[in-house]
C-alpha cells in the first residue's frame, strides 16, 4: 500500500490528504504547530464565547465553483459580504474606492459616468506602463486618493515604500463607479458557521490519516518510507536557508475586550501613516447570525518576519526572486516531492487559489502514476 507524508496541515495539505485518503492508502500529516487548520484556524474566545480567526480575518470568496462546491463538502457557507471601512484624516470612509468614498472625499455628488470622468483627469498621464504598485496607483486614481486610501497603509503593511512593491498588490483592490461596497468581486462569498477548524477536522478524520502536531519536519526526519511527499512549509527553511532567507511581512495583534458592539463593523482600516496599526478586527461581526453580549476586537500591526515569526505575506522584492529561482531548481532535482501552497511557492495566494491548486496536484499525481 501507498504511504504518503504531507508536512503542513493548511488547506494545501487538508486538501492533498483528504484526496488521496480515498484511495488505498497511508497518510501521515504533520504540522509543527499544535493544531490543524494552518493560518486559518478559527477558536471561541473563552472570555465572549465569539468565534476567532486567530491568525486575522479569512472571509471565503471565490469564482471557481469547483472549489465553492468543494469546501461546502465540509461546512455549511453562512452568507456574508465583506464591507470594509477606512479611517483617514478623522473621516470614516467606504472601501474598496467606491462612488460612496470618490463623492464623500472630493465633497461632490456625481453619478457613475461623472465621476469615471473625473477620476479620468486626475490620474497621472505621463505613465504609460506602470512599474509598480505607486505608478498603478497614481495612473489610475492621481495622487490625493493615493495618499489618502494606499500610500500610508502600504508603507505600514509591508514596511517599504509602495515604489518598491509589485503593481499586482494594487490589482487586488477594484475601483467602482457605483454604490458597491462589496470588498470582493468574487461570485461566491461566505463564512463557514462552526467556524474554519471544523472545516479541517472534517476534511481529515478518516481512517487512513493520523496527523502528528507539535512536528517540525527537517532533513533528519525519515522520508525514505514514503512513495511521496507533499511539503506545504517554507521553500527556503526546506532547504535550511542555504540560499538565505526569503523575506516576509508578518502580523500581530492587540486584543481588546468591550461590552456589547465595539466598532459596528468587522474590519475597519487606518490609512493615516501616523496611526501605528493597520486596522481593527471585530470578530463577532463575521458571525452575525450568533447573538454575544460582549465583543473582543484586535488591533492588527506589520512587522518584518524574525527567525520566530510566523510568515505570513510573500514581499517578492528583487533579491527574493532571485534567491526563489536558485531553490526553484533544487526542487525540481528531488523526484518524489511536491511543493505547493503559499510558503513552498512562495506566493501571495488566498484560501481559495490554496485549494484550488492543491486539488490539481492531487489530480496531476495521480494523472502521472498511474
Ligand atoms: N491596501 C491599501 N489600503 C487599504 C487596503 C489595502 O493600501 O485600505 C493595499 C495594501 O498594500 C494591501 C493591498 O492593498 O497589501 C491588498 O489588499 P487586501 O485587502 O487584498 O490585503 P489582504 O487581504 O491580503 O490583507
Amino acid at each position: 500500500m501507498k504511504k504518503f507524508l504531507i508536512i503542513g496541515a493548511g488547506f494545501s495539505g487538508a486538501v492533498v490528504a483528504e484526496q488521496l485518503s480515498k484511495t488505498p492508502c497511508e497518510i501521515l500529516v504533520i504540522d509543527e504547530r499544535s493544531h490543524i487548520g494552518g493560518n486559518c484556524y478559527t477558536e471561541r474566545d473563552g472570555n465572549t464565547g465569539v468565534m476567532v480567526h486567530k491568525y486575522g480575518p479569512h472571509i471565503f470568496n471565490t469564482d471557481n465553483k469547483e472549489v465553492w462546491d468543494y469546501i461546502q463538502q465540509f461546512c455549511e457557507m453562512m452568507p456574508y459580504v465583506n464591507r470594509v471601512k477606512a479611517e483617514y484624516n478623522g473621516n470614516i470612509y467606504s472601501l474598496p474606492i467606491n462612488l460612496h468614498t470618490i463623492n464623500q472625499f472630493f465633497g461632490k455628488t456625481l453619478n457613475p459616468n461623472e465621476a469615471k470622468e473625473f477620476i479620468g483627469t486626475l490620474g497621472d498621464k505621463s505613465i504609460a506602463e506602470p512599474k509598480n504598485f505607486e505608478e498603478q496607483a497614481l495612473k489610475f486614481l492621481g495622487d490625493d486618493l493615493y495618499r489618502a486610501f494606499f500610500y500610508g497603509y502600504t508603507k505600514k503593511q509591508w514596511g517599504c515604500e509602495p515604489s518598491e512593491l509589485p503593481a499586482s498588490i494594487l490589482k487586488r483592490l477594484p475601483v467602482r463607479f457605483n454604490y458597491s461596497d462589496n470588498y470582493y468581486a468574487s461570485t461566491y462569498q461566505g463564512i463557514p458557521r462552526d467556524g474554519y477548524t471544523a472545516i479541517f477536522e472534517r476534511m481529515m478524520d478518516r481512517p487512513n490519516i493520523e496527523i502528528q502536531l507539535n512536528k517540525k519536519f527537517d532533513q533528519d526526519f525519515e522520508t525514505s518510507i514514503y512513495d511521496h511527499i507533499f511539503y506545504t512549509g517554507p521553500i527556503d527553511a526546506f532547504f535550511d536557508y542555504k540560499y538565505g532567507r526569503l523575506s516576509y511581512r508578518t502580523v500581530y495583534f492587540e486584543r481588546g475586550e468591550a461590552d456589547g458592539d465595539y466598532q459596528g463593523n468587522a474590519v475597519i482600516n487606518y490609512s493615516d501613516p501616523q496611526v501605528p496599526f493597520t486596522r481593527v478586527h471585530e470578530h463577532k461581526h463575521f458571525t452575525p447570525w450568533e447573538q454575544h453580549e460582549k465583543t473582543v476586537f484586535f488591533k492588527e500591526y506589520s512587522k518584518e518576519t524574525g527567525e520566530e515569526d510566523v510568515p505570513y505575506y510573500p514581499k517578492r522584492l528583487t533579491e527574493d526572486m532571485q534567491k526563489l529561482a536558485l531553490y526553484e531548481e533544487d526542487v525540481k532535482k528531488l523526484t518524489n516531492y511536491t511543493f505547493l501552497g503559499r510558503l513552498a511557492t512562495y506566493r501571495y495566494m488566498d484560501m481559495h487559489h490554496v485549494i484550488g491548486e492543491a486539488l490539481t496536484q492531487v489530480k496531476n499525481y495521480g494523472v502521472n502514476n498511474k
